[in-house]
């Protein structure tokens, strides 16, 4: 059924559609849609599963009260002769605040698009209406169903997501993530750090500093002999990342301080090591007499480890190279939903999006001259798994 399958030949056909590409790319990116902004992530939304319709595609909203509804699209008719199922996934949230395109519009210079989200990730979507599109003009039926996930909070942790997540991933015998992928070669993400927040929060006594200090129990003294021990976890070269990015505490100069907190970044490479550090977290003592300290939060985002993504990335290298380029691949220290579907065993390639740089700043773009050999890219695959 695949014979059919000619990867140069998609490629040809969707580099003379790199205008159109271009054009709903701005479309896109002028619908601001902020995590946090439910009514302007909506709005997006019911455009993103216009283009899925006007496909023939089957789309569910997966209504959210406090956050945009999540889209779940689905082709309206499987194929006979379908075994299995590919799990496309991305976000349709940005980190930008309504407004952003006041200070960075959309606009095309240099070889590249500019704007809020072009890469993170709004170029992944465009990449995957146009893979879809290429598949059927070239007659190309894939082998799998195609299921697309399309997610509004993954930009703030995916609380609401999650569940679908894994519930669609579970279904499904690969999962393929359209995060963006760094110039200039755009190398696939084959692991993906774990992340957490741990909170620590400390509470001591108020005292007059001058006048009885000895009857306070300072608890920003206690959380800054707490940070020095937590420094200490900080292992880089076994992958394990531990920052304590955020502190506070004290209400006055004069007074001694009765409460302070602190959040931690954590970040680990491998699976193993989660609970060991949750657990030296946990075993953490008050130092100062008197002082109370409660810890919370953990690992959130389990590691994606490499083992989850070699195979696909494999034969996303054969795909490559009869494309006429060689892919790559890297290590992210950075989290993204992969993380969550690698998690619950189900192999995940991740980084498929566009190519480009400056993501989550006023700098954001992408390279418009490989748009098509990226779409190309995911068309192929959606081909042959
Ligand atoms: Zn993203």
């Amino acid at each position: 059924m695949n014979n059919a399958l000619n990867p140069r030949e998609l490629l040809r056909d969707l580099r003379s559609r790199e205008s159109e590409m271009l054009r709903l790319l701005g479309k896109f990116v002028r619908a601001e849609s902020p995590s946090l902004d439910k009514t302007s992530v909506d709005d997006f939304g019911r455009m993103v599963a216009a283009e899925w319709r006007a496909r023939g595609a089957r789309v569910t909203a997966l209504r959210q009260k406090h956050r945009g509804d999540h889209l779940l699209v689905t082709s309206r008719r499987a194929n006979a002769r379908s075994t299995g199922r590919i799990l496309l996934l991305g976000h349709m949230d940005t980190v930008y605040d309504k407004g952003s395109l006041v200070k960075m519009p959309f606009r095309i210079a240099q070889g590249r698009a500019w704007g809020p989200a072009t890469f993170d990730m709004k170029g992944g979507l465009v990449l995957a209406l146009f893979a879809i599109d290429a598949l059927s003009r070239a007659g190309i039926h894939p082998r799998k169903e195609i299921a697309c996930l399309w997610t509004t909070d993954e930009e703030i942790g995916s609380e609401s997501s999650r569940k679908f997540i894994e519930r669609e991933a579970k279904l499904c015998d690969a999962v393929l993530v359209l995060e963006p992928a760094g110039e200039p070669r755009g190398a696939l993400k084959t692991s993906r750090k774990g992340v957490g927040e741990i909170e620590l929060r400390v509470t001591g006594r108020a005292a007059h500093s001058g006048l009885k200090p000895e009857e306070g129990i300072n608890a920003v003294h206690e959380l800054a002999l707490q940070i020095a021990r937590i420094a200490k976890f900080n292992q880089p070269r076994r992958g394990i990342g531990v920052h304590v990015n955020i502190a506070s505490g004290g209400t006055r100069t004069n007074v001694i301080a009765a409460e302070a907190r602190a959040m931690v970044d954590v970040r680990v490479t491998r699976f193993a090591d989660i609970r060991a550090l949750e657990q030296k977290f946990r075993a953490l003592k008050p130092i100062l007499p008197g002082a109370k300290l409660e810890i919370s939060g953990g690992v959130d985002r389990p590691p994606m480890e490499r083992k989850m993504s070699a195979a696909l990335f494999h034969h996303a290298q054969h795909l490559a190279a009869d494309l006429g380029f060689a892919l790559e691949e890297n290590a992210s220290g950075g989290g993204s939903d992969g993380n969550l579907t690698a998690a619950i065993g189900i192999p995940t390639l991740d980084g498929l999006g566009a190519i480009g740089s400056g993501a989550h700043s006023l700098r954001e773009n992408i390279l418009i001259h490989e748009l098509a050999p990226r779409a190309a890219l995911i068309a192929s695959l959606l081909a042959t798994l």
